[in-house]
């Protein structure tokens, strides 16, 4: 009985990322109906007919992948796409002063506006189509207007997860029910298999002790991820052992988000105390290097994250702050600063690098499961990665290639739940064109608003 795919991606170096980090030659990915269904020799897949009646014939579309590598989809762990038009808006400036001088009061402005809704949807479109081009197919967001930015991901073809923040601020207008909007919005997208929502209470200055033990509480009871910025800055860490007594994990302890399947960001000014705990909890970091080294944050302890075994995966952060969503040169950065701040050029190679896009970041989210591999059965989440521009040539290892060489323009071509998504590096979901129009609307738009 002969079988249909509806992609088959035939030669290049295929990267599995899988536990024994296997990478293949003279294979074949066949996906169906969403998933990786066989990775396969390219013999089994003979044009009369192999193994199994296994054809490229019986295959809708059929991806020639020669000197490309094909890997993984990369998963972005945090970032805030809506703010992609902050892009470059306040710059060179301390988190403090630019959370507070800048970013607030222009979120304030911007999103009560009565077009609010149309902002955020238009924001993360853009943002969507960012990340699709430089090869991540899957982002971990925080932001507000969750079911704004749901209906742009599902539009732009990319999978994420939503947290809407919560924050004293917003308890106190009445603004969201917490864990209840979540619920809410995962039954609206369900059908989408593409967008699920979490609980993202933003940080431990921004919400009392009460708000965040009901976030966890509300995680807990209703299965969701919860999604929490820790540890950004040194004076973030003073104030909590001054406040409360404790060091920020710790204080997250107390207040049950070490129960629930939570997911930190940043995660710089911990000791190795906080690091155990974490690891005892199988809970992730998402490290945010370009950002913030940026807004002078601070470096994580790599040595202290290593010997405590806690998962550490890769993240951008929103456009605000790093000022793109490239998870390319987030492996750069981060592979030579580490290696530099521990005067070791061997510490965190290149394989390392990417699993924290991949595999490392799947397990981050809860989902290792079924996606940062390319293993049969996975979710069919692949990036293709040519080989075809002068950065790119001679290659003789291609996880150095991946880390320290290529960058998001290397993507040609993207696939997301079993869709082609980016094809020859062309947008099949959304008009790159238009976009950079409506950038430039909305840039117009700010500047009128605000006083910069
Ligand atoms: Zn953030």
């Amino acid at each position: 009985m002969s079988k249909h795919f509806d992609i088959i991606i035939k030669h290049g170096t295929i990267l599995q990322m899988d536990k024994g980090l296997n990478v293949l030659t003279d294979h074949v990915v066949a996906i169906r109906d969403r998933k990786i269904c066989a990775i396969e020799p390219l013999a089994h897949f003979t044009v009369n007919a192999g193994v199994e009646g296994v054809s490229f014939h019986s295959a809708r579309t059929v991806i020639d992948a020669t000197d490309c590598i094909v890997m993984p989809g990369l998963i972005n762990a945090h970032t805030h796409l809506p703010m992609s038009y902050m892009r470059g808006l306040a710059d060179d400036l301390p988190l403090d002063k630019w959370l507070k001088d800048y970013i607030w009061p222009a979120e304030d402005k911007l999103l009560n506006d009565e077009l609010g809704d149309k902002f955020i949807y238009d924001a993360t479109l853009y943002g969507a189509a960012e990340v699709i081009r430089s090869g991540t197919t899957m982002v971990s967001d925080m932001y507000f207007k969750g079911e704004q930015m749901g209906r742009a991901l599902v539009d732009a073809g990319l999978r994420g997860i939503i947290g809407e923040a919560v924050t004293d601020l917003i308890q106190a207008n009445g603004k969201d029910r917490i864990g209840e909007y979540a619920v809410d919005m995962n039954r609206e997208f369900a059908s989408t298999n593409l967008v699920e929502f979490s609980v993202a209470p933003h940080a431990i200055y921004s919400c009392s002790e009460n708000v965040l033990r009901k976030c966890a509480k509300a995680a807990i009871d209703n299965d969701l991820l919860l999604h929490i910025h820790i540890s950004e800055s040194e004076k973030e860490r003073n104030d909590c052992i001054v406040k409360h007594g404790k060091r920020p994990v710790e204080y997250l302890a107390q207040t049950g988000f070490l129960d629930a399947r939570t997911i930190l960001a940043h995660g710089i000014w911990v000791d190795k105390d906080e690091l155990t705990l974490l690891a005892e909890r199988n809970i992730s970091v998402a490290t945010c290097t370009e950002s913030n080294l940026k807004l002078c944050s601070g470096i994580l302890p790599l040595r202290d994250y290593m010997e405590t075994g806690v998962n550490l995966c890769l993240a951008t952060d929103g456009a605000a702050s790093n000022n793109n969503l490239d998870l390319f040169t987030e492996m750069d950065t981060t592979a030579k600063i580490h290696k530099m701040i521990n005067h070791d050029p061997a510490l965190l190679p290149a394989h390392d690098v990417v699993k924290m896009v991949t595999c490392n970041a799947a397990k981050a989210i809860y989902r290792e499961h079924e996606l940062g591999s390319l293993l049969p059965g996975y979710l069919a989440d692949i990036t293709i990665v040519a080989l075809d521009t002068l950065n790119s040539q001679p290659i003789f290892n291609p996880y150095s290639h991946l880390v320290y060489a290529l960058n998001g323009h290397n993507v040609r071509d993207v696939i997301i739940n079993g869709k082609l998504v980016l094809k020859n590096r062309k947008l099949t979901t959304l008009d790159e064109k238009a976009l950079i129009a409506t950038a430039k609307h909305y840039q117009e738009k700010i500047c009128r608003i605000l006083p910069l």
